[in-house]
């Protein structure tokens, strides 16, 4: 393999690289998307629920009443009969005294009941708009997060199809090549660059005269500063017409 085609497939790893790193950005923005969906969807369930639980108290308070009130009226019932078997005018002062009471409470209690028949009227009214508007925020939602999914799979396939032509891209290298360019990849994105002049091309470190006479006689070597791959695009041989060139 030439020196200008081992620079072009190492060239062609970085680019491979980045579009990896960029399809994995992509996915984890989805999935971040699709978290964030999805908790909304969880906060809305958790809205109906506790509109659920308020009418279900409201309703349990209006039971509590009917179970006062009709427990007022029989004790009123019983009251009334035994006031007209009184023969005695104290005694029968003392029941017709109890009777107003019960008169009394019996009036209040469906005053209160009747109000709370009204608020479960209103809050359920309120409800069923609140609920319509959530049902239709949960649909959209479901709808957004079916697609997320959808494209996300997709993402996922095109990762996996870049991540093969890496390998193979990888393979295509000559092995003494393979381990330190990878290495090299995995703390910065261009592992191999032109020099300019005769400073290395990405931290401008001045190369030695004699790395520089051989960078010029068309090999390739390591930034004696950052230990980026240099050559020099001028000096490489030009492309065999057998050598293929990959390109992403
Ligand atoms: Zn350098």
């Amino acid at each position: 393999m030439s020196a200008r085609h081992l620079v072009e497939k190492l060239k062609a790893l970085s680019s491979a690289h980045e579009a990896i790193s960029a399809a994995q950005s992509l996915i984890k923005q989805h999935l971040d998307q699709t978290k964030q969906k999805e908790n909304s969807l969880a906060q809305l369930k958790n809205s109906i629920a506790s509109l659920d639980a308020e009418a279900r108290e409201a309703q349990k308070k209006i039971d509590l009443l009917e179970l006062e009130l009709s427990a007022i009226q029989e004790q009123d019932s019983k009251l009334q009969k035994k006031l007209k078997t009184v023969k005695k005018q104290k005694e029968a002062l003392a029941l017709e005294k109890e009777v107003a009471q019960f008169a009394r409470r019996k009036y209040d209690t469906e005053r209160e009941l009747e109000s709370s028949c009204q608020e479960l009227f209103n809050l359920k009214q309120q409800h069923h708009t609140t609920k319509t508007k959530i049902l239709s925020e949960q649909d959209a939602l479901k709808t957004e997060l079916a697609a997320c999914t959808k494209h996300e799979n997709t993402l996922r396939q095109k990762l996996s199809s870049i991540e093969q032509s890496w390998v193979n891209a990888l393979n295509d290298v000559p092995e003494e090549w393979q381990s330190k360019y990878t290495r090299m990849l995995n703390s910065v994105s261009n592992p191999i660059v032109q020099i300019s002049s005769s400073v290395c091309g990405a931290c401008f470190y001045t190369i030695v005269e004699k790395d520089l006479q051989r960078i010029k006689l068309g090999e390739i070597l390591p930034c004696r500063s950052c230990y980026r791959f240099l050559y020099s695009d001028a000096h490489l041989s030009p492309l065999e017409t057998s050598e293929s060139q990959a390109s992403y």
